[in-house]
This record gives C-alpha cells, structure tokens and sequence, in this order.
C-alpha cells in the first residue's frame, strides 16, 4: 500500500474516531440536557395544568361562597319559596356561572332544590338522579359543613363523567348560623370542557380514571410511576411527543383521576437537530482539514518521498552508479537524499575497486545461482576458458566440463550448500572452447541474500595446467627408464609387492623373469654407445610387442630387465622366454651396420612356490639367470637351492 493510500486511511480513520467520540459526548451530554430542559418544561406545563384546575375548583368555590352565605338561600332552604327560585335559579344564570348544577340541601340532608343546566345547548333540565345519590345520601362528607367556614371543593366521579364541585355551608348574609344547610356547585369534566381547559393551557389534557380497565401502555407506566410516590410522570410516546402525567384527588384526597398532557418534543427535536448541525460541521471541518493536511503533506513530504523513491528505483534498475537523486529544500528529506548520494558513491568507488581488482587478476573470478548458471564473472574467466572477446553469458558451469566432472562438481557444490563450509581448493579438469583440457584448482563459497537465504555461489579459479603436467611428468620420470620408456626399478619393487599380494589374496601365482643381453658391452666397444642404446631401445620394443598388456617388462639398468607374469598358467613361462629368446635372435640393423650377435639369458622364478617375499623371488630369478648366462642364448627356471 502506498504511502498516499496509507495517510489518508490513517486520517480517515482519525476523524471518524474523532466524529464518533464528540457525538457519543454530545450525545449524552447536550441531548441529556436537553431531555433535562424538555422535562423540567413538561412539568411546568403540568403545574400549569393542575392550576387550571385549582382555578376551576376556585371559581366554583367563589360561586357557591356568594351563594351560601345570603339571606335569601337563608330562608330558600327552610321554606323552598319559589320565588328564590323565580329571581335567581334562571338558566342564564348558570349559564353565566359556566356551572351544570346548584344543590340547596337542607341539614336533615334532604335535597330542597336541585337546578340543572346543560351547558352545552344551555337550556334546564332535571337534576339527574347520579348528583342527587352521590350527593345526598346520609352521613356525605360534604353535609359536614358544621363549622361556619368550611367550604369544600374537589372532584368526583359519576357513573356518566367526573364532575369538578364546590360546597360552602349556608348561612346569613352577616355570615351567622345556625348553617342551615349545603349549597354545592358542580360542573361535569365532560369533553367540551376538557376541551376547554385544554385551551387554557394551549395543550392537549387528558383525564383518565384510574380504575379504568382499558389504560393505554403509557397510562399504564405512568400509573405506576405515579403510585411510586413520583409527583409526575413523564411518558416519551415517540420521537416528536412527549406525555406527562399527574394525580388528581377527590374531595377526601384520594386520587381518582390521571390528569394527562401531551407536548411536542421541541426541545428535544431541537437537541437533535443541533446535534445533527453539531456533527455535520465537524465533519465539514474534518474533510476540509483532511484535505488541507494531504496537500500540505503531498506537497512538503509525500511527491518529493515519491520523487525520491523512483530515483532510487532506477538507480537499481539501470545499476548507474554516475546517477544521483535530485531533491530541493533544506529539510530531512534533503539530508535523505544527500545520504543516499554519498551511499550511491561510496558503492560506485567500491564497486569500481572490486572491478578493477577481479580484472586486474590472473584467476578467473565467477558467480553462480543455484542451478549453476553463471551470474558474473571477470576477463580472466573468458580469457582462460578461449573466450576472450565474447561472452560466457549466462552458461551452465557443466558445459564447461565432461560428465564425471560435472558430476563431482555438482557434488561439491551440494556439499558446500548443504554444510556451508568453503571449497578451499578443488581440482577439476574444465575443457575450453576449443575442446583442450585444462587443470583449474579452484576456491568457493556461498552467496547470501539480506535474510542469509542462499543464493548462489561465488569463488576463484586458477589455471595450474602446467603444474599438473611437470608434476605428471616428473612422476613419469620417477617411474621410467628415459632411454626405453619402459618401467625402472622402483616401479618394478612397487608392482612387485603389489602383485604379490594380489596374489596372496586370490591364491594366485607370479612369475618373474630376469632378464640380461649377451655380450652387450661388445656393441658399445665395437659401435658406440648410441648403437648400444639403440639396441636397447629397439630390444625395448620386440619385448613389448610379444607380451601382453598386464605383463609389464622394466628395465632395472644397464642391459638387465624383468618382466612380471600376472597370469602364469595361460601362457607358459617357457613360451614367452623362448619367445624373448627369439626375438633377440634376429638380427638388429643400425645404419650400415648389423648386430646379430648379442643374444639373452633369462632366470625365471614363481611365487609362491619359490619364495614368499618379492626381494627373494627377484633374487632367484638373478641366481636363474646366472646358471643361463653359463651358458648363453637359454633360460633356466630357478630349482631351489640346487642351481
Ligand atoms: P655378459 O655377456 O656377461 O652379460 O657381459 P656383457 O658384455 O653384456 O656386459 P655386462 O652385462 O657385464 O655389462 C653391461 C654393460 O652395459 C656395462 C655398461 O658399459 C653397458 N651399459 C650400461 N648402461 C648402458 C647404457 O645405458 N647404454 C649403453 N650403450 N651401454 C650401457
Ligand atoms: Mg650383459
């Protein structure tokens, strides 16, 4: 992922954290207080409300304390006169006193006059028969007007409405008793009049009883809220409306009715429209302010960090130490960028260091990746393997070899992958271009990436082909005689022990042959030395030619040879004595000259049965070959201690 990319997730990402925390803050704090704000409103509303009512039960009490204490309803409830009835219990008068009902009910309780209106068509109408029961009846509380100014008001319930009602003890217009009985104003809490106090207040009213079998579920809660000794009960019916509820008593104080209000949320809405505004704008703000920081990152340090890495990538691509990055300003991106330029050169300097040393050397120095391919390598290398001029390019170091040494290349170098121990000098018999063999004793070691995985190999290769022919030379020499070719001494003793215990193991038998020319020492009298050597160079090669290739012939000095019979049985010893015998009797031609009388004498012995050690046998056969030479041109097989 890029740098870009990466910024602005972890900016992103910041600011949403920031979002999402500054809500759940304000959330809970701003919408608290305005949950708190929004009930502490409802419940003035609801004081309100319960004013309205105290207010309504004030009015009634006004009118029944006007009523009562007056001559006239005085008299009225001692002798029923019509005519109290005639000047003041018209319809417009409780029209005008917005009541349903005066009751004059005497003290024995007895109802003298009841006046009902409906107020709603405004005409008069009998009392119904529910005032006159709940009101009547023996014992109410509301006869108990004993003391002059007890006046009562409160609610009630009636099977058909709850009523708001007034009682005030009648008396004379001085106010002086005795009381002669109860007058008391009722208005119904019908809907109209609901209606109408919810008017007063400017909000929806509710009356519910609270004995009531279909409540709803907020009157429900609110019912039980309320009987939790809570003086309110607020109700959030859903996201726009907001209910409070409160008792209202009857005469006695008991509560009979849930006095309910409904009001919009504004408040609430208002917090919630705030806030919304709240997190937009920070929002607004967060994109602006990710916007100003990514361009002022993309201009200080994101295209100049990217600038600067495609300098550096193609640096690596095209290996051009001579490049240098280019940067601007004077903060730690420059400093970078310096850094890097001296690292670009300190890595040039060394690299050409490196260059101008592997060139400079006679050994050829190459790289190699785990399939053998070459990688990289100096002059040296082409030059020795007859490339000089061209390109190994990217050759398998096996086609620089034959099969068996590829195959033990190939091993050494799993060897060294596997143990990572360094080659220190392996000789191997590389073939050039032109198909010459050469001898090249090599050093290597492992190449490792940053991790230490590995990657491949490097080492040095020397050319010692000459070293390795004066050495195989020499060895030759060591093992020749210089005038025939043929094996000397020391590689006759060698073979000779080493024959014999080949022979030990497989019971197996040996013979030796001792071999020494005739009159030898005549030919360098009579013709020369040159012609003696020639004669046994030439007495070098008939041998050869009639012996087979596993028995050798050595010449041990002077005109003295041997040769080792490795199978005895096949061909008989005599045979190929006689055959020697032969071959030196045929004359040899020397320019003008013909030698023809230089014959051989051969001892012959076997092993085992002659002699146990090769030192032995060797002498049997001279102690053979010395009973021959009494007689010349002959070979005698050694008898024990007899000849
Ligand atoms: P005999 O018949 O008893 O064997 O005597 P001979 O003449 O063969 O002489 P002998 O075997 O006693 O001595 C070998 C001689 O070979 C001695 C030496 O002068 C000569 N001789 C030794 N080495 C060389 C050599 O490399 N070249 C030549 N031309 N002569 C050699
Ligand atoms: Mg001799």
């Amino acid at each position: 992922m890029g740098l870009r990319k990466k910024t602005l997730i972890t900016i992103g990402m910041t600011l949403i954290l920031m979002v999402l925390i500054i809500y759940s803050i304000t959330n809970t704090i701003l919408l608290g207080g305005y949950a708190n704000l929004e009930r502490e409103n409802i419940i003035l509303s609801m004081d309100q409300a319960m004013k309205v009512i105290d207010d309504e039960l004030g009015q009634l009490q006004t009118i029944v304390g006007d009523w009562a204490p007056w001559n006239d309803t005085y008299f009225f409830v001692q002798n029923k006169n019509q005519k109290y009835i005639d000047d003041n219990l018209m319809d417009l008068t409780l029209v005008n006193l917005h009541i349903n009902f005066l009751l004059f009910i005497n003290t024995a309780g007895e109802i003298v006059h009841c006046t009902y209106l409906d107020l709603e068509s405004g005409r008069g109408e009998a009392c119904p028969e529910s005032i006159k029961k709940y009101l009547s009846f023996e014992g109410s509380f509301i006869l108990r007007n004993e003391s002059k100014n007890e006046t009562l008001s409160g609610l009630a319930i009636l099977p058909e409405n709850p009523i708001l009602i007034a009682s005030a003890p009648i008396l004379t217009s001085q106010f002086k008793g005795p009381v002669m009985g109860t007058l008391i104003a009722g208005r119904y809490l019908n809907a109209p009049e609901i209606k109408r106090l919810a008017s007063l207040i400017n909000l929806p009213v509710t009356f519910e009883r609270l004995d009531s079998p279909s409540l709803s579920d907020s009157s429900k809660k609110a019912k039980q809220s309320l009987f939790m000794e809570n003086k309110v009960a607020i109700i959030p019916l859903d996201e726009n409306t907001i209910a409070a509820y409160s008792l209202v008593t009857d005469l006695t104080g008991s509560p009979i009715l849930m006095l309910g209000i409904d009001k919009e949320r504004t408040i609430y809405s208002q917090g919630k429209t705030d806030m919304r505004y709240l997190v937009y704008s920070l929002l607004i703000i967060g994109i602006v302010f990710i916007i100003a920081t990514l361009i002022s990152l993309e201009v200080t340090v994101l295209s100049r960090l990217v600038r600067l890495n495609s300098d550096v990538k193609k640096i690596a691509r095209t290996g051009d130490l001579f490049a240098k990055t280019t940067m601007t300003g004077k903060d730690e991106l420059f400093d970078l960028s310096t850094q890097i330029n001296l690292m670009i050169e300190s890595v040039r300097v060394s690299t050409e260091r490196d260059r101008a040393i592997l060139e400079s050397i006679e050994d050829a120095y190459f790289e190699l990746d785990l399939s053998g391919n070459l990688t990289f390598y100096n002059d040296a290398m082409s030059r020795i393997f007859g490339y000089e001029g061209q390109n190994l390019g990217k050759m398998n170091y096996r086609k620089l070899l034959d099969e068996s040494a590829a195959e033990e290349a190939s091993n050494t170098f799993q060897h060294l992958y596997n143990t990572g121990i360094p080659i220190r000098s392996m000789e191997t018999e590389f073939k050039l271009k032109s198909g010459q063999k050469i001898y090249l004793e090599s050093s290597a070691a492992l190449i490792k990436d940053n991790n230490g995985k590995v990657i491949g190999f490097r080492g040095i290769s020397r050319d010692v082909t000459e070293q390795k022919e004066s050495s195989k030379k020499l060895l030759y020499m060591v093992y020749h005689d210089s005038l025939t070719g043929l094996l000397n001494r020391k590689a006759f003793h060698e073979n000779l022990e080493k024959e014999l215990s080949y022979a030990d193991r497989y019971k197996q038998q040996r013979v030796v042959m001792y071999v020494d020319l005739d009159k030898f020492k005549k030919v360098n009298d009579t013709f020369g030395h040159d012609a003696g050597d020639h004669l046994l160079k030439g007495f070098a090669h008939r041998v050869k030619k009639i012996l087979r290739d596993t028995d050798l012939v050595y010449r041990l000095g002077g005109d003295e040879f041997a040769i080792i019979l490795t199978n005895p049985e096949e061909t008989t010893p005599n045979t190929i004595a006689q055959r020697i015998i032969d071959v030196m009797a045929q004359p040899f031609y020397l320019k003008s000259q013909t030698i023809d009388f230089v014959t051989t004498s051969i001892g012959i012995s076997f092993y085992p049965l002659d002699a146990t050690d090769a030192e032995t046998l060797l002498q049997c056969a001279d102690k053979a070959m010395y009973e021959a030479k009494k007689m010349r041109n002959q070979y005698v097989i050694y008898q024990g201690n007899s000849s």
